[in-house]
């Protein structure tokens, strides 16, 4: 029997009923290549990997033999800040909702599985290059401590796909995501523009019972949970600016409503500090820049406050929200600490490093992860020498006003290392370590891999970044 078939599947989102999703069936493909599996998640699923073969995979999540219903969800959405009616899963569905080893509930979504009543003018189809990247931001993401979504599976499906932006066909993949919830925020929003409190009330129930099961049950629930909304949302686009990760496309359809963060499109990681970079070729305007982030949760969250203010007081989410900026900041400074490796300063003496630390980050456009990585070598031998030579380099462009940059943060940072005792210079090092991966994966990176599997179908080199990306931080 198929291991994945014979999980003991919930019908949570099912059990809402019919209002909230259309029942679908998946595509038939030429093909099925499994081109990754993540192992790493079957102990979650309570199964061992030496027990599941490449062949239950593919029946499952290639084929999509053996599991009824399919349920492909309805939503709306504020898009680039204008609301499209016009949404819901067009080339995914929900497969099934499994609790796993760890108590929490599970979804399995399935992205490119074929068209379903939301796909209007699309082909329900997701590229292979996609996929690929979806499995490395989540893999990554997941190694920098980010509360993401990940990837189980991703099959190849011999289809030819056209894109507008690409001069010739591209391949083809349908992936399963493996994540908390694809509630989103545009969910609600959807029930609102229906004028139905009625199922505004039943999912903010099913969402507080299942994702918020301490709120169940007392008498301020809805507050209380609107407000750890805003922490989740908070931290997590602390944890997005810490590691320089940009979404891209952060649309109201694609925040989860357990603050997770999940479906990877156009998203890059910095190369350099930037706040105003965009990964979105169609970002025209900027909207979701890299340092616009925590501002536009908070505007998300905001916007939220409507589709519940039908069932609950909106003076309590105005409460609520008040707390984003705390909440971020705290974070933000908690973790920018860590990977200076200093994470007992004093908040007013972090404050003053970090943003010195991004005032230079941003002067000299130095590489933002090779600095941290840098910081991790400082207390090797002929370190300090080697470092100077790449500032002074940098520096010649513009050698005034960057040597002053370097001087001031340089003097704030050893200021606070020399408040270290000696005894606790090895966390020091443990803690650089921990925070400040070896390899982040920036796109020459993902289209090194990518080079030798259109080239030769070569997976290799694939595989091997996945590897560098567990073992990335110690
Ligand atoms: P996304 O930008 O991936 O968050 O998707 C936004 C909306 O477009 C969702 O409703 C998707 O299901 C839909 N969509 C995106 N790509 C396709 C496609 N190739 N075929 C059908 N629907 C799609
Ligand atoms: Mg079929
Ligand atoms: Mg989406």
């Amino acid at each position: 029997p198929n291991p994945f078939l014979a999980l003991d599947y919930e019908p949570a989102f099912e059990s809402l009923g019919s209002e909230y999703y259309d029942l679908v069936d998946a595509a038939d493909f030429p093909q099925h290549l499994l081109r990754f599996r993540n192992d790493a998640l079957l102990s979650k699923l309570g199964l061992d990997p030496d027990t599941v073969a490449d062949a239950d995979f593919i029946e499952a999540f290639g084929k999509f033999e053996g599991r009824t219903p399919l349920l492909a969800m309805r939503y709306h959405g504020y898009q680039f800040g204008v609301y499209n009616p016009a949404l819901g899963d067009g080339r995914g569905f929900l497969y099934g909702q499994v609790q796993g080893t760890d108590g929490e509930l599970y979804d399995f979504g399935t992205k490119g599985s074929g068209t379903t009543p939301y796909s209007r003018n699309g082909d329900g189809r997701l590229t292979l290059k996609g996929g690929v990247r979806e499995v490395l931001a989540a893999e990554m993401l997941h190694r920098l401590g980010v509360r993401t979504s990940r990837c189980l599976s991703l099959v190849e499906t011999g289809e030819r796909l056209w894109r507008g932006d690409e001069p010739s066909p591209t391949r083809s993949s349908v992936m399963v995501r493996f994540s908390r919830s694809h509630i989103r925020f545009g969910t609600f929003e959807r029930l609102h523009r229906l004028d139905r409190p009625d199922l505004v009330r039943t999912l903010l129930d099913h969402v507080i019972a299942t994702y918020y099961p301490h709120l169940q049950g007392q008498p301020d629930a809805d507050a209380r949970f609107y407000a750890e909304l805003v922490q989740r949302m908070a931290e997590l686009a602390a944890q997005w600016m810490s590691v320089g990760f940009c979404h891209a496309v952060l649309n109201t359809d694609n925040m989860s409503i357990t603050g997770e963060s999940f479906d990877y499109g156009p998203y890059a990681f910095i190369q350099t500090f930037d706040p105003r970079f965009t990964a979105a070729y169609f970002d025209y305007s900027g909207l979701y820049s890299y340092g616009n982030q925590p501002i536009i949760c908070r505007k998300n969250l905001e916007m939220l406050q409507v589709p519940l203010s039908l069932v609950m007081s909106l003076a309590d989410m105005e409460a609520g929200l008040v707390q984003f900026e705390e909440h971020y900041f705290s974070a933000y400074r908690r973790r920018m600490l860590n990977k200076l490796g200093l994470p007992q300063l004093p908040d007013d003496q972090a404050d003053n490093l970090i943003g010195l630390t991004q005032q230079f980050l941003q002067a000299t456009q130095i590489g933002y992860h090779d600095f941290f990585l840098t910081l991790r070598q400082q207390f090797e031998p002929g370190w300090y020498e080697g470092a100077s030579r790449i500032l002074e380099n940098v520096m010649a462009e513009n050698a005034e006003a960057l040597v002053s940059s370097f001087k001031q943060w340089r003097q704030a940072y050893h200021g606070a290392l020399q408040q270290v005792p000696e005894t606790e210079m090895a966390a020091v090092q443990r803690c650089l370590d921990a925070h400040n991966p070896d390899l982040v994966i920036v796109r020459p990176e993902i289209e090194a891999i990518w080079e030798p599997i259109t080239e030769n179908d070569n997976w290799q080199p694939f595989y091997d970044l996945l590897q560098r990306i567990e073992k990335s931080v110690t």
